[in-house]
């Protein structure tokens, strides 16, 4: 399978001046073949055969254009190659219902990287120093927080600026190695997604939402700066670059909290149920809310689906119809408002927390699609004593969500740490201490690789009694 590490460069003003003619080149270069490639009628070939005819045109052109002889071949056409990649990604969209237009010329501000396929590049020791060597290009400093496995094959090296002007390497590997899925899988979760508290799953957890209402202010107060200045002029492009920092800034938590959460279920658990948000957010969600809701729930799931693969979980999407309706425990549907917080069935009288009781009956559906025959005691009954009220103080806010292992879990801090539920450390969990991965894509270039304890720990807010059931003195291996 695929995957993305993604590494901080460190490039002098002359390699940013040459990253930068890279960019602008390919850019050109780009909207060139895609120009050319319209003039190729569908009938003469599939799609890769019709770009593939535009990028035997190269040598051709390397004749007049002297620019293109200074760029590394695979760097070319790979170019090229995009107008492929585009198009499919432009068809995927439609096929969704979205309504889309043709591929467009690009602008210099909508153009931001570049790649490097198959070869071309190595990570080498310089003066001291990791670089990032580019053939014809240069040997870029870079901040190689986490080191590519062996078993792991490099394919391709994207070279990307973001809009606040930093360059970061995209490293995509092939991994051969993918662990077996358990066939008796025996840690199994359903986690339910909501708009009011960020997730709840069957082993008694909540996560609350993000908060990130401070980094919005900022924002506003930004955009609203900018707003004042002429636009083009250097004041300007000065906010607009804090703007861009505010945003980058947001995304960042916002993808580091997802990551850390999916890891999590992916690593501690052999089965995992969610619902198939493409349904969910247009059930639940209307109008405009819906596609913050459904963004954000897709990036979950997407990274979600790829650690299990990565991890050897099994991955289960279920169809949400009702499942807030249905009782989990005899399945009667009862109609509740969106207010109503609490799931009390009027067939067989069971009681529960709305978001609870969702989340178990996302994972019966899971073990039935998956066609598991659970043999321990009905989850109903093994969950039930963790669930109280969705106005519980056990609710884990999103911001504390963090991995062990990172720098800010000093040696001194540790015992103000508590483990929240149960299954964060699990006896039954003998892998645990072993667990020693990339726990995510290197969104965070200042982490070093670290050795994940329990996947991650709640940070106790203040002097009062510990809400965990056990002190983190046993998982502070
Ligand atoms: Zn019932």
């Amino acid at each position: 399978m695929h995957y993305t590490y993604k590494y901080h460069l460190d490039p002098t003003a002359s390699h940013r001046e040459q990253l930068d003619f890279y960019r602008d080149t390919c850019r050109q270069l780009y909207n060139h073949a895609l120009r050319e490639f319209n003039k190729i009628p569908e009938s003469a070939g599939t799609l890769t055969q019709r770009v593939r005819q535009v990028r035997d045109q190269l040598p051709d052109l390397k004749d007049w254009w002297d620019d293109l002889t200074d760029l590394y071949s695979t760097v070319t056409q790979a170019a090229v190659m995009r107008i492929e990649r585009s198009v499919k990604a432009l068809s995927g969209l439609k096929q969704q219902g979205y309504k889309m237009g043709s591929l467009n010329w690009k602008a210099p501000q909508d153009f931001r990287s570049f790649s490097y396929v198959q070869k071309g590049f190595e990570f080498d020791r310089k003066d001291g120093h990791t670089v990032l060597s580019l053939k014809k290009l240069a040997d870029i400093p870079v901040v190689k927080h986490r080191e590519i496995p062996d078993t792991e094959t490099v394919k391709e090296v994207t070279l990307k600026k973001e809009a606040t002007g930093e360059w970061f390497a995209c490293v995509t590997v092939d991994s051969k190695e993918t662990p077996e899925k358990p066939g008796n899988p025996e840690r199994c979760i359903g986690i339910d997604v909501g708009i009011l508290k960020y997730a709840h799953d069957t082993d008694g957890r909540t996560i609350g939402s993000l908060g990130l209402s401070d980094d919005r202010e900022r924002l506003q107060r930004e955009q609203r700066k900018l707003s004042r200045k002429e636009h083009g002029s250097h004041n300007w492009e000065q906010q607009r670059q804090k703007v861009a920092e505010c945003h980058q800034k947001m995304k960042r938590k916002r993808r580091d909290f997802l990551h850390k959460l999916s890891n999590y279920y992916a690593s501690q658990y052999d089965l995992v149920a969610v619902e198939d948000l493409h349904i969910k957010s247009m059930l639940e969600s209307p109008g405009n809310s819906r596609n913050t809701a459904s963004a954000a729930w897709d990036t979950f799931t997407t990274l979600l689906a790829y650690k299990c693969k990565r991890e050897g979980t099994h991955f289960v999407e279920v169809d949400p119809a009702g499942t807030t309706k249905e009782c989990a425990s005899c399945g009667v549907a009862t109609d509740k408002p969106l207010w109503v917080r609490e799931h009390s069935c009027p067939a067989c009288g069971f009681e529960m927390d709305r978001d609870a009781n969702a989340a178990l009956n996302i994972l019966s559906r899971g073990f039935e699609q998956r066609g598991v025959v659970h043999s321990e005691s009905p989850p109903v009954e093994t969950a039930l004593p963790l669930f109280t009220s969705s106005e519980s103080s056990d609710v884990v806010d999103g911001k504390r969500v963090v991995e062990s292992g990172s720098p800010s879990l000093t040696e001194s801090r540790v015992s103000g740490w508590v483990g929240w539920g149960s299954s964060l450390v699990d006896p039954r969990a003998d892998r645990l201490p072993h667990i020693s991965h990339p726990c995510h894509d290197g969104l965070e270039p200042h982490l070093p690789q670290t050795r994940l304890v329990a996947a991650f720990q709640v940070e106790e807010l203040s002097d009062g009694p510990r809400r965990g059931r056990f002190a983190t003195d046993e998982f502070a291996t």
